[in-house]
């Protein structure tokens, strides 16, 4: 998608930090870190949502998850983390291009709110 923003982060026409790459999954740290570590974790791909998930894309989401878990290995968050994904207007998603908040390094209240 040309205009979508992290898809201009992925071919690194806007400057990432970069925490994790391969094939499908690209993870960078979020801009305005709302914990300790924050990381954006999505696939290439561009999918608008997680409203767009499907029998034909949904493969790389697990290719997300399995991108986390090493993501965690990594970065030694061995006291855990949280994944969040928000999804549309209610869901306050600002950034049309589908993603994972990994959230770490303090303790995350629950209810989120
Ligand atoms: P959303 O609100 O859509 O779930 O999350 C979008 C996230 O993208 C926000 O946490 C915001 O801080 C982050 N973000 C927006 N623009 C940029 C950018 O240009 N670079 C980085 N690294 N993060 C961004
Ligand atoms: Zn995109």
């Amino acid at each position: 998608m040309q205009d979508c923003l992290f898809c201009k982060i992925v071919r690194g026409e806007i400057l990432s930090t970069k925490v994790y790459e391969d094939n499908e999954v690209y993870a960078f740290l979020d801009i305005d870190p709302q914990a300790p570590f924050h990381t954006i974790i999505i696939p290439k791909q561009h999918i608008s949502s997680a409203a767009e998930i499907d029998s034909t894309n949904s493969q790389v989401i697990s290719k997300v998850f399995e991108a986390a878990a090493k993501i965690a290995k990594q970065e030694n968050l061995e006291n855990g983390f949280r994944i969040v994904n928000n999804c549309g207007a209610d869901g306050g998603q600002t950034v049309g291009h589908i993603h994972f908040h990994l959230l770490a390094r303090r303790n995350l209240a629950w209810p989120p709110g």
